[in-house]
């Protein structure tokens, strides 16, 4: 027994550092609603995080809708739940679908998106890179209007357009406008509309082989759901002598979260139990990667570019070989140390003491959100 004391060092408790670290941090998740108006993704949205986000919603008539660009709207919403502080930020992109002209209308969405990326790819590219605040979008809700037949060029073109920017998790909404076998029938032709158009919605990671047989039932389920069909309801109501999120109809009750009714508990355990770090982790090591990965490359064009034309210019006739410049130019350094110097120049001169007292506040805010069952 004391033999193997002696072989444990302690590194063992990694993961309980890590976990008491993160939650002291918080988490934060951006997730985007996009699709036609009307297709009830506000009412999905506040079922979903059981909160009403859309308190001061302005519908516009239809007058207003016609000439109307896509505008985003940001809604942010501190959820805390068993000591564990979630900042969830909701975009939506109302309108959109809505006007005579609809071409290029996922513009607007793809600009946002790279707005996002941008901001982050300058911040983390600065010299103050402490709080820097991540704005990315991690999922995109895609809404299909359950009266077509299927995906509708819109759509198509809308997915093609994001579906390298960010991760699209298509849904079918009002799933109780169908019947059970109409839902099955347009999930296939959707499924094989989507395969067909070469659209790379967001991929469900594989099971590891050492997952119990249930786990894996579950995440072949989750994987044959898509798109998840969903039903969203602002009221509650009586069914069976429960009050449950529902729908009435003078034929019977809708229930949002009954698994037989709709797929709305598979995407919501998929959203924020079982996904939620695989769509941020994607979204860091795949779409942001991609963008920097752009952005770097025409940035060392540009270098490249400009070194050339001065060579022609001053040294022509030598002939040596331009050095690649990695990442951020000499120019742009220069300009992120003029911003820094601008800042330190313009900011009032720093008391200690209340730097001190700031910082104390911050981790006294910090450990008040630990959980008090935490051993570790
Ligand atoms: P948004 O414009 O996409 O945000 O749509 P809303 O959430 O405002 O919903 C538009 C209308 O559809 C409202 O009258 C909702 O009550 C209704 N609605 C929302 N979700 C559903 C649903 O799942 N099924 C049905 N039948 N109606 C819904």
């Amino acid at each position: 027994m004391e033999e193997i004391d002696k072989e444990y060092v302690g590194f063992a408790t990694l993961p309980n550092q890590v976990h008491r670290k993160s939650v002291k941090k918080g988490f934060d998740f951006t997730l985007m609603v996009s699709g036609e108006s009307g297709l009830g993704k506000s009412t999905l949205v506040n079922s979903l995080f059981l909160t009403d986000l859309y308190k001061d919603r302005n519908l516009l008539n239809a007058e207003e809708r016609i000439t109307q660009t896509v505008e985003i709207t940001k809604h942010t919403v501190d959820i805390e739940e068993k000591g564990v502080k979630l900042k969830l930020t909701i975009v939506d992109t109302p309108g959109f679908g809505d006007a005579v002209n609809n071409t290029e209308c996922w513009k607007s969405v793809a600009d946002y998106i790279d707005q996002q990326f941008e901001q982050y790819f300058r911040d983390e590219s600065g010299l103050n890179r402490k709080n820097i605040q991540d704005n990315r979008v991690h999922c995109c809700l895609y809404f299909i209007s359950p009266f077509g037949h299927g995906l509708r060029p819109l759509d198509v073109e809308f997915m093609k357009a994001l579906h390298e920017k960010v991760n699209i998790v298509p849904v079918l909404a009002k799933a109780d406008t169908l019947t059970p076998a109409e839902v099955k029938k347009k999930k296939i032709k959707i499924r094989e509309e989507i395969e067909q158009y070469g659209i790379k919605i967001y991929q469900f990671p594989d099971c590891d082989s050492d997952e119990d047989e249930d786990f894996k039932q579950q995440d072949q389920e989750l994987k044959e759901s898509i798109p998840f069909a969903v039903i969203g309801s602002n009221t509650v109501v009586e069914a069976k002598g429960k009050r449950v999120r529902g729908r009435l109809y003078p034929w019977g009750i809708v229930e949002v979260e009954n698994p037989a009714h709709c797929d709305f508990v598979k995407l919501r355990n998929m959203l924020v139990r079982t996904h939620m770090q695989d769509l941020k982790d994607v979204t860091r090591e795949t779409h942001y990667e991609n963008y920097r990965a752009h952005c770097i490359q025409s940035m060392t064009r540009m270098v490249v570019k400009e070194r050339n034309r001065n060579k022609l210019t001053r040294e022509s006739g030598t002939d040596f070989p331009i050095p690649m410049v990695p990442g951020v130019t000499d120019t742009e350094t220069e300009k992120l140390i003029r911003e820094k110097d601008e800042e330190v120049r313009h900011s009032p001169c720093p008391d200690p003491h209340e730097q001190t007292q700031h910082h104390e506040q911050h981790s006294e805010r910090g450990s008040s959100s630990e959980p008090h069952s935490q051993g570790s």
